[in-house]
């Protein structure tokens, strides 16, 4: 059987085009009445895009936190938050979630896009077509490009128990907003650090046993405008990463990510440590995977004059150890992918271990 997912319905792209943004949610308004939930990372707090957002008599804006990536608890509270003041209105549910920041705030809006109509925490739907019921309207409009998220079908959380998404078609947004004038501020380590996110992507993509046509087809469209934009840095790189981050999220939600991103997920879960620079820290040890990935992305540091994180726990203990390695190996898919239908006779504990050692000191 072969899948049959769910792409992002509209999508506008262009400088300025964050403008628009009224105009296209407004057709979703079924009256004046109507409440429209924008979830904005805080770092855009004293900055102007508020002052370009306009409000209806019962919108909200909501300024979320990212400083931890994006928790199930968070989103339990979101959505009960949200829940309050539309009863305090006499709204019964908001007629749509826009996210506006990087891929925590966009995965944030999905997560209360879709737990606004399902019942329950948001951690009993970590894993793979466990959601019910069709999420509010939800658009994203990222600030920071690399992870794809605006156009994957899953929001990735940590839970209680596990780093995991909740993926499923319903998780895809409705209405995406690519405006490159809106990544031009980014801090260049984060630029950076995010951007690999894309690269890996298309590395773990294209060297992948889930391949095919399709994925590869935007894989190297994708890792053609990473070249340029990290080791030529063209006048248009904020244009063309954001759309290597698009392009790189089509080919992998065909295809899969791999040892990288199963690797880097246990580093999230048990130091914290955030999905780009995790990436970037986990890839660096993997030249017996991906050796030529992993020199062009060294000279890709060089050339942008990037220093990985150094030391971060030498001593790290067996139970870490344990914790990261289960949370790696939750994520099947991804080894499959990577190392084949025989991955489990190909990747033991003690490998992923002497792996996570060489990451940490
Ligand atoms: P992020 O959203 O966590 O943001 C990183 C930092 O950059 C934050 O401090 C944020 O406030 C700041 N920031 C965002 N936009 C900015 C701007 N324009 N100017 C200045 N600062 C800005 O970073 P990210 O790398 O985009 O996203 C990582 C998250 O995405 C992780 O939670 C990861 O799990 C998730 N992710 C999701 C998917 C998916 O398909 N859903 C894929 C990959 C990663
Ligand atoms: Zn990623």
């Amino acid at each position: 059987m072969f899948r049959n997912f769910k792409v992002v319905s509209q999508v506008v792209f262009g400088r300025g085009c964050f403008n628009q943004l009224d105009d296209i949610i407004s057709k979703k308004r079924e009256s004046d009445a109507t409440a429209m939930i924008f979830l904005i990372d805080d770092v855009f707090l004293n900055k102007d895009i508020k002052n370009r957002i306009k409000l209806a008599e019962n919108d909200e804006i909501i300024w979320v936190n990212v400083d931890d990536e994006p928790k199930t608890e968070y989103i339990d509270q979101l959505t009960a938050q949200i829940k309050k003041k539309m009863k305090l209105k006499s709204v019964s549910l908001p007629e749509g979630v826009i996210g506006i920041g990087g891929g925590s705030a966009m995965d944030l809006a999905k997560a209360v896009a879709l737990m606004l109509t399902n019942q329950g925490s948001s951690s009993e739907y970590q894993g793979w077509d466990l959601i019910k019921n069709p999420a509010v309207y939800h658009v994203g409009v990222p600030t920071l490009s690399g992870t794809g998220s605006e156009v994957s079908r899953t929001t990735v959380l940590t839970g209680p128990e596990k780093k995991l998404g909740i993926n499923s078609d319903y998780t895809v947004f409705d209405q995406i907003i690519l405006d490159p004038e809106l990544i031009k501020d980014v801090p260049k380590q984060q630029w950076f650090y995010t951007g690999m996110d894309c690269y890996i992507h298309c590395i773990e993509s294209l060297t992948g046993t889930y391949l095919n046509t399709f994925s590869q087809s935007f894989g190297e469209k994708s890792l053609d405008l990473c070249r340029e934009v990290f080791l030529e840095n063209p006048d248009d790189a904020d244009d063309k990463l954001m759309m290597a981050s698009y392009f790189g999220g089509m080919s992998i939600a065909y295809s899969q990510v791999g040892v990288c991103h199963a690797l880097s997920y246990g580093l999230s879960y048990v130091f914290g440590i955030h999905h780009g620079v995790g990436n970037c820290i986990a890839f660096n040890c993997l030249d017996e995977y991906y050796a030529e990935g992993v020199a062009e992305f060294r000279k890709m540091m060089e050339t942008n004059k990037i220093e990985l994180p150094a030391n971060i726990c030498p001593d790290v203990s067996k139970k870490q150890l344990k914790i990261m390695t289960d949370v790696s190996l939750v994520l099947e898919p991804l080894w499959e992918n990577a190392l084949g239908k025989n991955w489990k006779k190909i990747i033991t504990r003690e490998k992923i271990e002497s792996l996570y050692k060489k990451m940490l000191r």
